[in-house]
């Protein structure tokens, strides 16, 4: 099998614009939305049909 897969998109789980995937894209690989700059997480990897979620939130020090 010598498929080349190249420019994968897969649309954000936030706000469905496109995002441009590297080829070399990985599980739990950590990708910043281009449109709404939210960032999601390679949920899973199945043949060209990535899988993404929303990252968990990153907590903030609000300097109680
Ligand atoms: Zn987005």
């Amino acid at each position: 099998m010598n498929k080349t897969m190249n420019n994968v998109k897969v649309s954000c789980p936030i706000c469905g614009g496109v995002i441009p995937l590297p080829d070399d894209v990985e599980v739990s690989e950590i990708i910043t939305c281009s449109e709404c700059y939210n960032r999601v997480v390679v949920e899973r990897i199945e043949g060209e049909n990535v899988v993404l979620s929303e990252a968990p939130e990153i907590e903030e020090d609000w300097g109680q």
